[in-house]
This record gives C-alpha cells, sequence and structure tokens, in this order.
C-alpha cells in the first residue's frame, strides 16, 4: 500500500510503505475512506517538532472494516467506522470515567494518511454507522474523529452552558468546529477571534455572533468591550501558543473557564495571575471517544455540518500538497481520499 511519510521539514512523500497487519488480538485493519492533514501535523511539517528519522504521519480517519483480531466483536468486516486520534479500550478506569484520551491502554494513532490503517484497541475505539452513509456526509464524520470532537470537549471544558458568551480563540478548524460546539451547548453570544475573511464567513455560518480581529491585549480590550467590561463565561482556546493563552485566559471574566485544547508548544502559565484571576482552566487532549456516538447523530441528522471546514479535497497521492496548502494558510483544512 501506500501513504505519507515525514522526512524532514517541508519534506512530505508518499510512497510505498508495509501493509498493516494485525498485530494484536484486539486490532483491526481498515480501508481508509478518507482522511486529512490536521493542524497539529504542521508543527512537525514546520521544523517546530524534531524529526528523528522518517515516519508516517495522520491520526484522523474514517474507513471501512477490512480484518478485525480475535477479541474484536463490536464491529465487524464491511462496516463504516469512525474513530479517535487517540485509541481506547473504554473499559479501564479512565474510559468509564469519560477520559477515553487518558486510557491505561491508550496508542495515539500516527500512520492514518494511507490506504490502509491498524487500529490498536479497535473494540473500544471504533464506532460503526448503521449502514454506509451518503459520500455527502463523509467529510463530516472525518471532522467528528478529530477536530469536531476536539472542539466539542473545548467547549465542555470551557463549560459552555445555555445562554453563555463564548469566545473562540483561533481560527483554524478546531477553532471553528468549537463555534459549532458552543452554539450546539447553547451559548447566546459567540465571540469568534480571526482575522481571515473565509473563516469569519464561517464562523458567522457556523453560529458566530461577533468577530474580532484584534489580538494581543488589543483583541483582550475589544472582548472585554463586548462583555460590559467584565470578560467572557467561557473562553476555548485552539491554538497553542503562548499568545493564544494569554489572550484566552485574560478574555474570561472571574469566575469564567477556558477549555484549552491547541496543544501547548511553550505555553507557560503566570501561577499568581492565573490565582487573582478566579479563572477555571482545564485541557488536554480530547476524550472524542466519549462524544463519538452522540456527534456521529448530530451528522447523520443533519444538525451540524463541521465538514465545511474542509475547504481543500485531494487524492491522498497529494498528501505533500494538502500540507503546503495548509502551511501557507490557503486551505484551513485538507481532505484525502484514497
Ligand atoms: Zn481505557
Amino acid at each position: 500500500m501506500r501513504g505519507a511519510v515525514i522526512h524532514a521539514p517541508g519534506d512530505v512523500r508518499f510512497e510505498e510503505r508495509d501493509d498493516p497487519k494485525i498485530l494484536h488480538p484486539a486490532d483491526a485493519i481498515i480501508r481508509t475512506v478518507a482522511t486529512c492533514v490536521c493542524g497539529s501535523d504542521l508543527w512537525a511539517y514546520r521544523g517546530l517538532e524534531p524529526i528523528d528519522q522518517p515516519h508516517p504521519m495522520g491520526h484522523e480517519y474514517v474507513g471501512i472494516v477490512e480484518e478485525v483480531g480475535g477479541e474484536v466483536t463490536s464491529v465487524r468486516p464491511g462496516q463504516f467506522v469512525v474513530g479517535s486520534f487517540a485509541t481506547s479500550d473504554n473499559t479501564c478506569p479512565n474510559c468509564l470515567n469519560g477520559w477515553q484520551s487518558s486510557c491505561l491502554n491508550r496508542e495515539f494513532m500516527s500512520t492514518c494518511q494511507a490506504d490502509y490503517v491498524r487500529i490498536p484497541n479497535a473494540q473500544g475505539t471504533l464506532v460503526a454507522t448503521d449502514d454506509h452513509p451518503d459520500g455527502a456526509f463523509v467529510p463530516s464524520l472525518l471532522a467528528v474523529s478529530d477536530v469536531m470532537g476536539t472542539g466539542w470537549y473545548a467547549a465542555l471544558a470551557a463549560e459552555v452552558g445555555p445562554g453563555a458568551t463564548a469566545v473562540i480563540v483561533g481560527d483554524g478548524a478546531v477553532g471553528l468546529c468549537g463555534v459549532i460546539a458552543a452554539k450546539e451547548l447553547g451559548a447566546e453570544r459567540i465571540i469568534a477571534m480571526s482575522r481571515h475573511e473565509p473563516r469569519q464567513q464561517l464562523a458567522r455560518e457556523f453560529g458566530a455572533t461577533d468577530i474580532v480581529t484584534e489580538r494581543g491585549e488589543e483583541g483582550v480590550a475589544r472582548v472585554k468591550e463586548l462583555t460590559n467590561g467584565i470578560g467572557a463565561d467561557s473562553v476555548l482556546e485552539c491554538v497553542g501558543t503562548p499568545e493564544a493563552m494569554r489572550q484566552a485566559l485574560r478574555s474570561a471574566r472571574p469566575g469564567g473557564n477556558v477549555g484549552f485544547v491547541g496543544v501547548p508548544h511553550e505555553v507557560a502559565i503566570d501561577g499568581q495571575e492565573l490565582f487573582f484571576s478566579h479563572v477555571g482552566l482545564r485541557g488536554g487532549p480530547a476524550p472524542v471517544r466519549r462524544f463519538l456516538p452522540d456527534l456521529i447523530d448530530r451528522v447523520l441528522t443533519g444538525r451540524i455540518d463541521p465538514g465545511k471546514v474542509f475547504d481543500l479535497a485531494l487524492p491522498l497521492e497529494q498528501v505533500a500538497e494538502g500540507y503546503q496548502a495548509m502551511d501557507e494558510r490557503r486551505a484551513i483544512k485538507a481532505l484525502l481520499k484514497p
């Protein structure tokens, strides 16, 4: 089979790789229906994460089950499945508490930009749809496997509830899905921070009521202006840089909450500032598995359409172009189909 391999910053190649095999009775092999490039893949692509040796890429997937190991009874060959970027047995204490992305047997997916993928912990990780969904749903189901699940978690971590004012820091795919989540969870006012016109438009389509184009202290000041000088109830931090985190923490009102899902890179939090802010803070890799059945249902009933974040669709063999387009911000998110 063929798949993406990163050799060095800026150097992603589509090349021949070994076919994945069942290595453990809890594994499954899926044939990829769609995969994509994640904003977090760009950290390595931009040289901000070390690449010790060439390695496969990709952690988002929907597919058709090809083969299952002896312990897998929850899905069977031929079914269309959605899974999370963090695999989970769904039976350990952390999974039972709803924190599947901290599963004691967790393995992060990292080989999904390929024709076939091995899914560890398939029994607890994969969720099958009742039927093969119409192709029009595929982008949104793919979004659910990571960016929509992560945006959903950001909104829950920021404790968005009915009537809340929510601020979304970051206009990448996760931030835009965070707008959808805030809307679905009942936020009345949704302030999206974005300087890019097409992304602002999509944010509005997803439910944003206000757009703030300023950044840093000016951005914080603008949010305060829009919230009677107090700050927002809930802030979703969907970037992972020190600037974005500072902006998020300072945009929340005393007693408000920040959910942070951008993978932090050199983010340091000032203990005293946090102490005196009275702001609650929770983040981490989203326990997407907890939300999958609900989010799949919202997609298939037409309530949400997070697949709109894919503004570029390419054949999988052009995966390198997907990275480049996202790196240059020509595309929000690239969908890849074998
Ligand atoms: Zn577990």
